[in-house]
């Protein structure tokens, strides 16, 4: 495939799989988003630079980037960018795509988005016990103990369930998703 294919087959890619994706054409690589992260710090690639990279079709080093996996989704740069530019929907988009592809460089985010994403799938909701154990005890064990009191602190003001508690109408809320998920695979295919 040429170069410029390949440089516009990623662009069109990350745009295809963000609401209102069309708009990250218009960055003007201001660095509003990076001068309002509070994870930019932790962040190989700032957002300006992680979009002039998609724009440059560097695919591996945007997706291999720890970017997207420290974004905490604030929604500042969005609210900020002069361009209204999806930012926190393109992070997501990012990590969907770096998934899929096996290039995530943050191994255990994916497992906690996965565990997250169960038992919202079976309750409705999130379950906080259940994602220390079965997420925090397997990737970090440290992090774990070290959570121990404050969990045990919690449990005993009632801040903290002992068992997962289904929403009304999961029901509905199941559907939901699953047209959701099947809205997305037809747009990814
Ligand atoms: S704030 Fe918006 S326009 Fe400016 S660099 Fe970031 S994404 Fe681009
Ligand atoms: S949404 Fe993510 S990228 Fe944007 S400012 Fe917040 S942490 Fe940074």
């Amino acid at each position: 495939m040429p170069e410029a294919a390949v440089r516009e087959s990623f662009l069109e890619q990350v745009v295809r799989e963000t609401p209102n994706g069309e708009r990250l054409k218009r960055c003007i690589q201001c660095g509003s988003c990076g001068g309002s992260c509070p994870s930019g710090a932790e962040m190989e690639l700032t957002p300006r630079a992680l979009f002039a990279l998609i724009r440059a079709g560097d695919k591996e080093r945007v997706l291999r980037a720890n970017t997207m996996w420290k974004c905490v989704s604030c929604y500042f740069c969005t609210v900020r960018c002069p361009q209204e530019i999806p930012i926190t929907d393109v992070m997501y988009a990012l990590k969907r795509i770096a998934i899929r592809e096996g290039l995530a460089v943050e191994s255990d985010a994916p497992a906690l988005a996965h565990t997250f994403s169960r038992y919202v799938d079976r309750y409705g909701r999130s379950f906080e016990l259940g994602i220390a154990s079965r997420y925090l005890l397997v990737h970090k064990p440290g992090t774990a103990l070290r959570m121990g009191p404050t969990g045990l602190s919690m449990l005993r003001r009632g801040r903290l369930s002992l068992a997962p508690k289904r929403i009304r109408d999961l029901e509905g809320f199941q559907a939901i998703v699953a047209r959701a998920r099947e809205l997305e695979r037809e747009e990814s295919a």
